[in-house]
C-alpha cells in the first residue's frame, strides 16, 4: 500500500463551497432589489412530473426562496399538447421579472424539445439546454452552461485540482452532463476523451485518466481496478439502490486508488443547485440592465477567453 492509499482519498465535498455561493447569490439578490425595484424569479416549468422529479424541483425552489429569489412552479398535466407547453412558457416570458425558466426533462412523449426551445429565450435558459448556449459553449464563448456539467468541472476548480495538460476522461455523452463537462474541460486545458455506451475496452480509457468524470446514471459502474492510481474523480451519478444513494463509481474500490473524489451524496449534487442560482442572477441582471449582448455576460466564475 501506499501512503496515498493509506491516508485515503480527499473528499471533494461541495456542500462547503455552495454555502459560500448562496451567501454571494444572497448579497447579489439584495443588490439587485435596491437597484432595480424587484424581486428577480425562476419558474419551473413541469409536465406530467413524476414523485421523485416533483422532489428535486422543490429543493430548487426552496433554495431560491433562502436567497431571496422568487420561486414559480408551472405544473401542466401529462397529457398537454405542444402547443400547450409553449403557450405556458410564452406567459412566463411575459413576466419581466421571470428571470430564468428550467423546463423540466425529460418530457413526456409527444412533446418534443424543440417545441420548448422553439418558445424559450435563450436568456432566461439558466439551465442550458437551448441550441444557442450549447452552440456558444461549443465555439469557447460565453453562455448559459447546463448547471451540472458546469458544477462537475468547478467542483475542480474551487478545490485547486490542476487541469491544464492533463488527460479527463468524461464516461457519458449527454446534452446536459457529459458533452458539455467535456466542452468545459477542453476550455481548461485538458485533453480530453469523452466516453459512452459504445466505447470499446471502456476500462483501458479509464485507466489513462487523471480526471474522471463519470455521468451515466449506473450505480456503481467505475470501480477502483479502472482507475489510474492517483486519478481524480468526479461521480456526478446520482442512483437509489436498496434505500441508498449511490454514485455511478464503486465508491470504496475507487476511494482505494484515487488521489481525490467527490463523495455521493455530498459531492456535485449540492453545488449544481446553488449554481443554478448563479446563472439566475446573471440572467436577471442581463434582462434588466439590456446592455449586455446575447451570449456576452459573463460565467459564475470566468472561464478563458474563447480561442
Ligand atoms: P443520460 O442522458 O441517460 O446519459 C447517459 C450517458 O451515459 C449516455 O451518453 C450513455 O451512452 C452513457 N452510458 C450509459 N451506459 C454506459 C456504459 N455502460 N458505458 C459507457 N457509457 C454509458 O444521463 P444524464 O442525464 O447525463 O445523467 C447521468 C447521471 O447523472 C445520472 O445518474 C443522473 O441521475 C445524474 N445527475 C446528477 C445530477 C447532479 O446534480 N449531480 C444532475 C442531473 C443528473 P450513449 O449516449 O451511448 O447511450
Amino acid at each position: 500500500m501506499t501512503g496515498l492509499m493509506d491516508e485515503g482519498p480527499r473528499l471533494l465535498r461541495g456542500g462547503p463551497v455552495a454555502t459560500a455561493i448562496r451567501e454571494q447569490v444572497a448579497s447579489d439578490v439584495a443588490a439587485f432589489k435596491d437597484e432595480f425595484g424587484y424581486q428577480p424569479a425562476l419558474a419551473v416549468l413541469v409536465v406530467g412530473a413524476d414523485a421523485p422529479s416533483l422532489v428535486y424541483l422543490h429543493k430548487i425552489l426552496d433554495g431560491c426562496r433562502l436567497v431571496g429569489i422568487g420561486d414559480r412552479l408551472v405544473e401542466l398535466p401529462a397529457d398537454s399538447s405542444e402547443a400547450d407547453v409553449s403557450h405556458a412558457l410564452a406567459d412566463l416570458q411575459a413576466d419581466p421579472r421571470i428571470a430564468g425558466i428550467i423546463v423540466q426533462q425529460p418530457l413526456p412523449k409527444g412533446i418534443g424539445l424543440r417545441a420548448v426551445i422553439d418558445t424559450l429565450d435563450p436568456m432566461r435558459d439558466i439551465d442550458g439546454i437551448h441550441p444557442l448556449n450549447a452552440g456558444l459553449l461549443s465555439l469557447g464563448y460565453d453562455g448559459f452552461l447546463p448547471a451540472t456539467a458546469h458544477a462537475s468541472v468547478e467542483i475542480l476548480r474551487q478545490s485547486g485540482i490542476p487541469i491544464s495538460g492533463k488527460h479527463c476522461v468524461v464516461v457519458g455523452r449527454s446534452n446536459v452532463i457529459g458533452k458539455p463537462a467535456g466542452l468545459l474541460m477542453l476550455r481548461e486545458n485538458a485533453t480530453v476523451t469523452i466516453c459512452h455506451s459504445k466505447t470499446e475496452d471502456l476500462p483501458a480509457i479509464v485507466r489513462s485518466a487523471d480526471i474522471v468524470i463519470v455521468a451515466i446514471g449506473k450505480a456503481n459502474f467505475v470501480t477502483g481496478d479502472m482507475l489510474k492510481p492517483g486519478a481524480v474523480v468526479v461521480d456526478v451519478g446520482i442512483n437509489v439502490v436498496e434505500g441508498k444513494l449511490v454514485g455511478d463509481v464503486h465508491f470504496e474500490s475507487a476511494a482505494r486508488v484515487a488521489s481525490a473524489i467527490t463523495p455521493v451524496p455530498g459531492g456535485v449534487g449540492p453545488l449544481t443547485n446553488a449554481i443554478l442560482l448563479t446563472h439566475l442572477v446573471q440572467a436577471a441582471r442581463a434582462k434588466a440592465t439590456g446592455r449586455i449582448p446575447l451570449g456576452a455576460h459573463s460565467l459564475a466564475v470566468p472561464v478563458p477567453e474563447a480561442n
